[in-house]
């Protein structure tokens, strides 16, 4: 069989936002290029024998006359406008089409209207039955993922490494236990985290072909038990092995101020040298920003070598107040290193969308749109235009005084030197020992 995988395009920010790329163009921010993992990891996960391609539609265009007995789709709701296109195209053929990923999984009936079968939750361990449907000429509707399958290794060879940022992905768990409003990861994932085997986890940080990584999951940094023993035995084996690679992970306020002093010691020597802190998303800024043991911990992870790449969210309901000066002296006092700017997004498949919904304020559904950087939901507490005029403006204030040299200095900061382009201590060596 020849299985075809295609990654559609989804808008960045500077894409749907013209009026900020004089402001931003130069900057790495708003436009980056990372090899995403949703495709490569389902294509990793299909048995030996069959034929695999990989196009990433950012980067490639989709050729509708490639020749596969599968056209097989992942995607977030965000690349869904374009999925649904290539999907139509494709099947005006005759050429099957399957999707997967986070916005098939919650919206099945909706991409079936576009696709021939979807897959709900993860595709590891549904290949073999989902190839001999195909092959009999019975492909199924509906397949149905578990989130405690194994984890397939990410084929991150059919990715063209030239066209993107040098730095990768890596996925350490499925699911989470958390029951956030606003998320889709346990819908897709499961209601549980399911830790990846931390050999996998270390392999797969081997042989990326960067010199950074990010961790694709929340979880390293969760304060419960079971998630403190996996991040202690993982970051200390990372050190253990010297991998001289750059990682950078993603958390809230409230799990970063909860870290232990040993934590950001083991965090400094894997080489952990930035986390994205996004504020405003699970609590609002107004209480967040303010909290001084965040600002403490944050300078005390300055003090590890551990920078902050700030996200923060606008729009939230229970931000009555305009944030700009939390925001302004948050940044100030952290010294952050990179900051970006995001429009609240009700995702579809989970809570927060249904209660917007239901309330009759989403007034955008067209899901290229959901991207952070449009208004797709009426505002609580000001207009829409008044709530994209603050988000510009923010990016503005917080980009204007900044050289693209300096940003620079801050990328290779919080993603090694490496991250541009060939770092010589990595280069020719997987684990750049
Ligand atoms: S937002 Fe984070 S903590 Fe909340 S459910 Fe999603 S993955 Fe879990």
């Amino acid at each position: 069989m020849k299985l075809h995988f295609i990654f559609p395009r989804w808008q960045k920010l500077l894409e749907s936002r013209r009026d900020l790329a004089e402001t931003l163009s130069g900057y790495q921010i708003g436009d980056f290029q990372m090899a995403g993992l949703g495709a490569c990891t389902a294509a990793g996960a299909v048995p030996a024998g069959h034929s695999v391609t990989l196009v990433d539609q950012h980067v490639a265009p989709v050729d509708t006359s490639v020749q596969a007995d599968l056209v097989c789709l992942s995607f977030f709701t965000p690349q869904a406008t374009a999925a649904y296109q290539i999907a139509d195209d494709f099947r005006a053929q005759g050429v099957k089409v399957l999707a997967g990923g986070i916005h098939p999984s919650v919206m099945p009936d909706q991409t079936l209207e576009h696709c021939d079968a979807v897959v709900q939750g993860p595709v590891e361990g549904l290949w073999e039955t989902i190839l001999a449907d195909l092959a009999a000429g019975r492909l199924k509707r509906r397949y149905q993922g578990a989130s405690a399958a194994p984890f397939a290794t990410p084929r991150r060879d059919l990715f063209q490494h030239s066209k993107y940022l040098r730095t990768g992905i890596v996925q350490i768990s499925r699911g989470c236990h958390f029951d956030c409003n606003f998320c889709v990861v346990p819908s897709h994932g499961g209601q549980r985290v399911v830790p990846r085997p931390i050999d996998e986890v270390l392999t797969d940080i081997v042989e990326l072909p960067y010199g950074s990584f990010f961790f694709g999951d929340e979880n390293l940094l969760f304060p419960d038990a079971a998630n403190r023993e996996y991040r202690r035995e993982l970051l200390s084996k990372m050190a253990e092995r010297g991998l001289r690679k750059v990682a950078f992970t993603a958390n809230y306020p409230h799990f970063v101020t909860a870290l232990e002093a040993d934590d950001l010691e083991l965090l400094a020597a894997a080489r952990v040298r930035q986390i994205y802190l996004v504020a405003g998303l699970k609590r609002p800024l107004r209480d967040e920003l303010p909290d001084p043991q965040l600002v403490a911990r944050v300078q005390q992870l300055r003090q590890h070598g551990i920078h902050t790449f700030a996200s923060f969210y606008l729009g939230n309901d229970d931000d009555p107040a305009p944030v700009e000066p939390l925001i302004n002296e948050f940044c100030e006092r952290t010294d952050t290193n990179i900051a970006e700017f995001i429009i609240h997004t009700p995702y579809p498949g989970t809570a927060a969308f249904s209660e917007l919904d239901r309330a009759g304020r989403i007034i955008d559904r067209t899901w290229e749109h959901y991207n952070g950087a449009n208004v797709v939901f009426e505002p609580l507490h000001e207009s829409r235009e008044s709530l994209l005029d603050r988000y510009i403006s923010l990016w503005r204030a917080f980009y204007e005084p900044i050289t693209p040299a300096e940003m620079r200095r801050r990328y290779m900061r919080g993603f090694g030197r490496g991250v541009f382009g060939v770092d010589r201590r990595v280069a020719g060596r997987p684990d750049g020992t």
